[in-house]
């Protein structure tokens, strides 16, 4: 049995910071005592001011395994406290605080790390714009360790903004994910559905059926977290089955 990392403080570095979406901003972490994290992991940062005044929010994470290097990305709420600083003002070279890895409820496989867990389980993902991030360490980490059926349902405004676009596109080219696009306001050229919110018929057409008994990892702002996990349950799925990660927002 592989012992499960501590939980700590630790002190980041910015290795680099580069765009991501045109609102958000991949930050990749030097983190000298981080003990590694499964993937679907989350942190806590925390910054700051001057004045004493300290901030504390949590952000997931998009790497896994035992590196020391810890990559996130950030979207800039608008009028948020936080998010536009880590987005706008956070450079290479500068410090910050962050506690974790946090989460064991969200990570896959379930028991990281635990030889019992069964990686032949279908595995849906359903993310709801940055509620990506955590889908994407799993779908990578799925990847690696050959799993079995692996789905994405990913509702994004436009395909601007999707996070992790060439990553998720070079998983779908090597045959180890099926990717089906939600766009809420625009889509591609020639794009064979109009833009709109995720429906229940469109989660349904969009994702693994309830009868192959998938465990469902959804993510995203709580309304369309809650929305999702709704119709889910309406579609078949059994709640113990459909584990969930709210990012905030009303
Ligand atoms: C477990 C977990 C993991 C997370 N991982 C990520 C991640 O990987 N990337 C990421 O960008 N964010 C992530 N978040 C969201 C993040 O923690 C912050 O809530 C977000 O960055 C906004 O913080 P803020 O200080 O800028 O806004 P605040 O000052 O806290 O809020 C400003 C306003 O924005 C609203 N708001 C807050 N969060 C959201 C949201 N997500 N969507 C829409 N409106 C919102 C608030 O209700 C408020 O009205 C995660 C949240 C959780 C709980």
């Amino acid at each position: 049995m592989t012992r499960r990392p501590s939980v700590g403080w630790h002190v980041a570095t910015v290795v680099e910071s580069s765009p991501e979406t045109p609102s958000a901003r991949r930050l990749v972490l030097d983190v000298p005592t981080w003990p590694g994290n499964g993937a679907g992991a989350h942190l806590d940062v925390r910054l700051t001011a001057p004045d004493g005044y300290q901030a504390t929010r949590s952000y997931s994470v998009a790497s896994s395994g035992p590196a020391t290097r810890v990559v996130l990305a950030v979207d800039a709420v608008p009028d948020g406290e936080i998010s536009p600083f880590l987005v706008n003002e956070v450079r290479a070279g500068d410090q910050i605080e962050l506690h974790g890895p946090l989460g064991r409820y969200f990570l896959w496989p379930p028991g990281d790390g635990d030889p019992d867990s069964d990686t032949g389980v279908p595995v849906q993902l359903v993310a709801g714009g940055s509620g990506v991030v955590p889908l994407y360490a799993i779908a990578a980490r799925h990847a690696e360790v050959g799993g079995g059926e692996l789905r994405l349902a990913y509702s994004v405004r436009t395909p601007a903004d999707a996070f992790f676009a060439p990553e998720l596109t070079a998983l779908v080219g090597a045959g180890r994910l099926r990717l089906d696009w939600v766009y809420t306001r625009a889509t591609p050229a020639g794009w064979s559905r109009d833009a709109g919110r995720v429906t229940r018929a469109l989660l349904q057409e969009n994702t693994i059926p309830a009868t192959h008994r998938p465990t469902v990892y959804c993510c995203g702002p709580t309304p369309f977290v809650e929305a999702v996990a709704g119709w889910l349950l309406e579609l078949g799925h059994a709640p113990e089955r459909i584990l969930t990660e709210r990012f905030g927002g009303s």
